[in-house]
């Protein structure tokens, strides 16, 4: 989960890492009350900064300085509603406006390529850090961090001193990115950048910008559900999650329920080989019910597949091991049953390949069930040109 810059600097703060103050507005009368209540302290020049998941907000128009309340409602609604690369502008970051005097670079980072952490400083911050990367990459250092030890006051000293930044930030500027560890490892980050770190007139070093991205395979052990946000998830996505469904949504036609994930990754691909032919049908999602695949799992499965419109063809690729094939045949025919009782009646065609553990059980008890919408083929490949054949032959918007 990345977050917003609002939020990366709420954690920021949370350790010790120096940011400006500043409130979050979704209005430009918001706006204005922020920043006049930041007048009415004696700092009338505040910045208003577009809350999006992107970088470059600056080079698109999205950070504005405004000196006093008028100017902070004024750019405000210029921001809002804003697009950029993608995101509309729901929100805008109003802060006490700093005196830059430079801009440098820091980050911590997993190089999964080279299996460690990293540390980027630079002493060329700002809007065009992947410029400098690119045309002056020794401007830009890269120091692995050593995820036992970490980072204490003299690795942070020697990050700071490899990314070349003068004696008058040095001090400060290790300060920070000693916290920003701790943002870095405590909260189970993959990153963490701050661009820029700022050196003021008044001789401060502080996070003007905040980038942090969280990982969510941490999140049982931390408390980062109240940076998600609801407006951005995917609605199937968030019910499928909380059906505690491995459901991820894809773009193509043909929905697909499998057990074990290496299985619906293979699925996937077959599908999307499979459905060449057939004018580019392509796999819908990902969804796997896992081991005990219970009646109940795959009715929570197949009305999640099935409440996808642009779902044409279904198809169920299981391979039994520890759950046999009878129990995921029995589940697909309660399945269907459960959905018609509740209204939702089945129409879509559903290709079901069982193999592995009792599959020949499996496969008399779903064709003694006699569904119409059930069609049972033998093979892994022959089920999944069956379902993309399906998928292009059903009527559009059915
Ligand atoms: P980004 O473009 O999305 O990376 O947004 P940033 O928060 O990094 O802001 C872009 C640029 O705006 C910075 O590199 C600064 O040059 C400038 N900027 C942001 N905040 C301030 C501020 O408080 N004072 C001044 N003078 N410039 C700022
Ligand atoms: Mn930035």
């Amino acid at each position: 989960m990345d977050l917003f810059e609002y939020q990366a600097k709420e954690l920021f703060a949370e350790y010790g890492v120096p940011v400006q103050r500043g409130r979050v507005a979704s209005t430009p009368e918001e706006a204005r009350e922020i920043a006049a209540g930041y007048a009415a302290e004696g700092s009338p020049l505040v910045v208003v900064k577009a809350q999006v998941k992107a970088g470059g907000r600056g080079k698109a128009g999205g950070v504005k300085l405004a000196n006093g309340p008028d100017e902070a409602d004024d750019k405000a609604r210029q921001i809002l509603g804003m697009d950029i690369k993608g995101h509309t502008v729901h929100k805008v970051l109003i802060a006490e406006a700093s005196d830059i005097a430079q801009e440098y670079y820091l980050s911590f980072l997993l190089d999964r390529a080279a299996r460690t952490f990293v540390a980027i400083c630079s002493v060329q911050g700002g809007v065009e850090i992947e410029e400098v990367a690119h045309t002056n990459p020794e401007a830009v250092a890269r120091i692995p961090v050593d995820p036992l030890t970490g980072v204490d006051a003299a690795k942070a000293a020697e990050i700071i001193e490899a990314g070349g930044l003068p004696p008058e930030a040095a001090g400060q500027a290790a300060l920070l990115a000693e916290r920003l560890w701790s943002v870095f490892a405590d909260e189970d980050a993959t990153l963490v950048e701050v661009n820029p770190m700022a050196l003021t007139d008044q001789g401060d070093v502080l996070a003007v910008d905040g980038k942090v991205s969280l990982d969510d395979n941490a999140a049982f052990r931390q408390d980062h559900a109240k940076f998600a946000d609801p407006e951005a998830a995917d609605p199937l996505e968030a019910k499928a999650k909380a059906k505690h469904l491995n459901y991820v949504k894809l773009d193509g036609q043909v929905g697909i329920i499998g057990n074990g994930a290496g299985l619906v990754m293979s699925t996937l691909d077959v599908v999307a080989l499979a459905g060449e032919p057939f004018g580019g049908m392509r796999p819908a999602n990902f969804l796997d019910i896992g081991g005990g695949a219970s009646a109940e799992v795959m009715a929570d499965g197949l009305e999640i597949v099935l409440s996808d419109a642009s779902v044409r063809s279904v198809l169920v690729n299981v391979f039994g091991g520890i759950t046999s094939c009878d129990a995921v045949a029995n589940g697909i025919v309660s399945a269907i049953g459960m959905l018609a009782a509740q209204g939702q009646e089945v129409r879509h065609p559903i290709v079901v390949r069982l193999d592995g553990n009792n599959a020949e059980e499996g496969r008399r008890i779903l064709a003694d069930a006699g569904l119409p919408v059930v069609e049972q083929v033998a093979t892994m490949d022959d089920a999944a040109r069956r379902a993309a054949e399906l998928a292009a032959a059903a009527p559009t918007g059915a």
